[in-house]
């Protein structure tokens, strides 16, 4: 069938707009954040609503279509977008309505972190979501989702209420504690393997501003400033969230440094960060108090969309001596300036405190995470770019815990589906596609497979 044809049929049934290859705006429609990116689908659903989905969904299975789903298009995969096949767009799906008396939140399937933020914060409250705005909310938060909040109040998934799913039958489906409680369970971790998200009712807490900011370190400090940051967060409080970083800066100077979130007062804070504060000479330092939106929207410009990106990543059991002297010979030896290594310490805390089987995300025991960003705006980098992030994470693997962040999975890592989940949850996860998705109709994804 021809692609004028597929927006045809689909037409009469659906309120928001289709896009053809043909169409002006085609090229812009079917780009998402990582520009390594280059997919061509055969139409493009951008959904006004709930119903929208609904049509396209059907529509894509009675037709046996390959079916993309995006919300933020943010994961470095693409699988938000497809070749062929129909693409699911929620982005015109914005609506967030914040109940503050009850604190909880209600947002739909296309709205992003930063949009949700700016929702809530008019009442003074957040949800534990990402660190850069531009991330869509459903993703992040079907894989799980971490961010500065995340050691004080657990993941974004474990701070959902209720939520809405397509599933592959068409059926619209509410899923919460008393609902379709299986579906609940499985959402929260395991993706978009069960059905397309239209809606997310998040629990808020009231938070203001935040005492945070950037310390950066000539590259040279590398090896010493690790081993003071793994001593310093390994004794670190709830409140505080840190990510260590080797990068370069924007005229191409490579750094070593942290960016620090302490949720608490400035006073607290400095107290927390006596280690850092008695450590070297730092070239750049903005810690202070800020508004809870500046500190979501702070990384922003280090990662704009359109860059070409490969990543690997794995959750680290140990930042010992070797560790530390692995990921300092490694970093020197990125490829490019764009290249970021990230260790994040934004799990543990009140992650690790939610109970094992309370939903399918599968990994409280880790506490820090690496994440190798190979990034570039060049595509005869490309391969250099593979090459350094994949024997990077090799050498990287004594320190790991064999785990790895579902979300933070590329596209040629679907054989590592395992390593993201318990056994016990992998199974589940498999008993429910069979319930809800039999014939893996959402299979573009970190696929979990009726078949196991
Ligand atoms: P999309 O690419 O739109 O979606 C990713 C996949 O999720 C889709 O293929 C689909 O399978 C599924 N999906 C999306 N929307 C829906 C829906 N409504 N219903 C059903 N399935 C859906 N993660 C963190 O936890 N913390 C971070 O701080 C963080 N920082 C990041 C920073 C950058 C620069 C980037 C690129 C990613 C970051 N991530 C982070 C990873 C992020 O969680 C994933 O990339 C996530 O999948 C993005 O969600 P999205 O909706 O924007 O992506």
């Amino acid at each position: 069938m021809s692609d004028a044809n597929l927006a045809d049929d689909l037409g009469g049934k659906f309120q928001g707009r289709l896009i053809s290859p043909d169409d002006p705006d085609y090229d812009e429609a079917r780009k998402i954040w990582n520009g390594m990116i280059d997919k061509r689908p055969g139409l493009i659903a951008q959904c006004a609503g709930t119903a929208d989905v609904v049509a396209a969904v059907n529509f894509a299975r009675e037709r046996d279509l390959a079916v993309a789903v995006r919300g933020g298009g943010h994961n470095v995969s693409g699988n938000a977008i497809c070749d062929d096949g129909i693409a699911i767009d929620l982005r015109p799906m914005k609506n967030v309505s914040v109940d503050s008396a009850r604190r909880f939140a209600s947002a739909e399937g296309g709205v992003t972190w930063g949009e949700y933020d700016q929702a809530t914060q008019r009442h003074g409250l957040a949800s534990p979501g990402g660190a850069i705005s531009s991330t869509g909310i459903a993703g992040l938060t079907l894989g799980g989702g971490f961010g500065w909040l995340s050691r004080s109040y657990g993941l974004a998934c474990d701070n959902v209420l209720s939520a809405e799913v397509v599933t592959a039958a068409g059926e619209v489906l509410t899923a919460n504690a008393d609902e379709n409680a299986d579906l609940f369970w499985g959402i929260r971790g395991g993706g978009g393997n069960f059905g397309v998200v239209t809606r997310l009712d998040f629990q808020l807490q009231p938070i203001g501003e935040l005492y945070s900011g950037l310390t950066l370190y000539p590259r040279s400090d590398g090896p010493a400033f690790m081993r003071m940051w793994a001593t310093l967060t390994a004794a670190a409080p709830d409140e505080l969230s840190s990510m260590a970083a080797f990068l370069s800066t924007p005229d191409g100077v490579p750094v070593v440094g942290a960016f620090w979130v302490y949720k608490g007062t400035a006073e607290e804070g400095e107290r927390v960060l006596a280690p850092l504060r008695a450590f070297g000479s730092p070239v750049h330092d903005d810690i202070g108090l800020k508004p809870y939106t500046e500190v979501q929207q702070a990384f922003d410009p280090g990662f704009p969309a359109g860059n070409r990106n490969y990543w690997k990543s794995c959750y680290l059991s140990t930042i010992d001596d070797t560790c530390v002297d692995t990921l300092v010979d490694h970093a020197n030896r990125a490829p490019s300036p764009l290249c970021v290594v990230g260790i994040e310490h934004m799990i543990g805390g009140a992650v690790s405190r939610v109970a094992e089987d309370e939903n399918a995300f599968g990994s409280r025991d880790a506490e820090y995470n690496l994440l190798i960003l190979g990034t570039n705006d060049d595509p005869g980098l490309d391969d250099a770019i593979r090459d350094w992030a994949r024997s990077f994470w090799t050498a990287a693997q004594p320190f790991s815990t064999g785990g790895v962040y579902v979300n933070y999975m590329d596209n040629d890592e679907s054989g590592r589906i395992g390593d993201a989940y318990r056994a016990s949850h992998y199974a589940r996860l498999v008993d429910l596609k069979k319930k809800y998705d039999p014939d893996n109709l959402f299979r573009l994804n970190q696929n979990i497979a009726p078949t196991g």
